[in-house]
């Protein structure tokens, strides 16, 4: 077992120095740098590839997959020990990448990454034109991927996989619809309710710094430790952990409007909370890592939701905000915040989305990559289909694709089948957030109180320190006593606003 620590730690050296290119990338690197930082990428992404296959090339893995060989599921509360998991991780990315090329690896990589900074520039001109190319080879390049993978149904399925280990169109198309169903009822029910709920409209121009210096605050009270990490902006929000002691996060600004920042703020502090958490012990290992990409997510929205905002949460942090910016908080009612905080309205950019229609975004996303990956529908017709659902889905029609199609990187990373990672965290979270409930009865008061210290411990005694050495099944079955469970989810949301809009 040594022996495969050690070249695990390798793997993980060479991960963390290609997340430390990728941040530097979105962060700081001026636009020329493109092209000679995409081909450092792929060269390291080869020499990754090259590390991972040959994890078995004296039959150590296999051998210790033998020796440590373990039930599929484990009962509830009963852990595997930290060999079996380390094994069980090493040979899911170990068997996935084996079926994969060097070449191939290296290519989506290098396009990936140079694709990155050509979405930038298109988001900022509004022109899809300059994008489709590249969001067509990286099309190509995934389906490639998906036939070397293999799959029984569809195209799409290994794709999630990836982020959702488990997970299969077919499932997540049941789930998504559930909620779709739902969730356009609620909101139906909303927009005839008597309660109208503006948005804060000012014309005041509010300073980056000053907006930064908010952020920080929050994101300090709620744990994250900036001794252990940074927070700078990208055209993207996001947070990226190279080991628990150096963990960045990033949002980005508009001085019209300072909770546009906030949401991300608090949204990637969850995340970097999570990140953060995980036992330093644990790095060099797949235990250093989130369960999956929608357990992590469950971390950023239950921060940024389902605690940021709560009323409880503004009770602590609106004086504060009044005091930064005395004018026009000064004026507006804690009640009255609140409210507009929460109004739902069918908007254009998912990131910015209310809890009742962010989902929507989520599955429009999912049906439009699902069907891209199954030849269903052409990278060229995406605009015109985007907001053709955008209209159906939300009633609303982006003025221009930097507001439609172009909004989110996801693509351009070549991260198809990350999106419905983003409506399982939100289930997730609900479920998580009802069982810290019931084992803290006062959560309210600590939250108004700006005790955030007990919350943090439960996650991390529940969820952080745990690593990954159980599936998000699993996981969630420890923790809750039972399986995903969409109801809580529905629950929340409806508590929630069938108070606001006095439903
Ligand atoms: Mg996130």
């Amino acid at each position: 077992m040594e022996q495969l620590r050690q070249r695990l730690l390798e793997i993980y050296h060479l991960n963390s120095i290609l997340a430390i290119l990728g941040w530097d990338r979105d962060v700081f690197m001026p636009c020329e740098g493109a092209q000679a930082r995409a081909a450092k990428i792929a060269y390291l992404s080869g020499l990754l590839h090259q590390k991972i296959i040959s994890l078995d090339s004296d039959g150590l893995l296999s051998k210790l997959k033998e020796r440590l060989g373990q039930p599929k599921v484990y009962p509830a509360k009963k852990l595997p020990t930290e060999d079996m998991a380390i094994v069980r991780e090493t040979w899911r990315s170990f068997k996935r990448e084996k079926k994969l090329t060097e070449d191939f690896v290296k290519e989506l990589a290098e396009t990936t990454s140079q694709a990155q900074m050509v979405w930038a520039e298109s988001r900022k001109k509004a022109d899809f034109k300059t994008f489709l190319p590249w969001l067509e080879k990286i099309l190509h390049l995934k389906k490639k991927e998906a036939g070397m993978l293999g799959y029984d149904k569809s195209p799409y399925d290994l794709l999630l996989d990836y982020y959702e280990p488990g997970m299969t169109a077919e499932k997540t198309e049941k789930i998504l619809n559930d909620l779709k169903i739902s969730l356009s009822d609620l909101l139906k029910k909303i927009k005839r309710s008597k309660v109208k709920i503006p948005a804060l409209k000012t014309k005041n121009i509010f300073s980056t710094e000053k907006q930064i210096d908010f952020n920080k605050k929050v994101a300090k009270k709620i744990g994250f430790n900036f001794d252990c990490g940074r927070m700078d902006q990208s055209v993207h929000p996001f947070c990226v952990g190279f080991h628990p002691n150096d963990v960045r996060i990033t949002t980005r600004y508009d001085e019209r409007d300072p909770l546009y920042s906030f949401g991300s703020t608090i949204h990637e502090a969850g995340h970097a909370l999570y990140e953060q958490g995980i036992l330093p012990r644990y790095f060099g290992t797949p235990l250093g890592e989130g369960v999956s990409y929608g357990i992590h997510e469950s971390q950023s929205r239950l921060w940024e939701n389902m605690i940021g905002k709560s009323f409880a949460f503004w009770q602590h942090f609106y004086p504060i905000l009044k005091k930064e910016f005395p004018t026009p908080f000064g004026e507006i009612s804690l009640e009255k915040f609140y409210c507009s905080l929460n109004s739902v309205k069918p908007s254009l950019i998912r990131t910015d989305a209310d809890e009742v229609t962010y989902n929507l975004h989520v599955i429009l996303r999912f049906e439009i990559e699902r069907d891209l990956m199954e030849g269903k529908i052409a990278a060229k017709d995406l605009p015109e289909i985007w907001n053709g659902k955008m209209k159906k889905y939300l009633g609303v029609k982006p003025p221009n694709d930097r507001m439609g199609i172009l909004q989110d990187v996801h693509w351009a990373m070549g991260g198809i089948g990350y999106f419905p990672t983003y409506a399982l965290g939100n289930l997730y979270a609900a479920q998580f957030y009802d069982k810290m409930k019931k084992d803290m009865p006062d959560i309210e008061k600590k939250i108004s109180g700006g005790n955030f210290g007990e919350i943090k411990s439960w996650l991390g005694e529940n969820i952080y320190s745990k690593g990954k050495l159980q599936s998000a099944d699993e996981l969630t079955r420890a923790i809750t006593g039972e399986d995903l469970n969409p109801k809580h989810f529905f629950s929340y949301i409806e508590n929630k606003y069938t108070e606001i809009y006095k439903l």
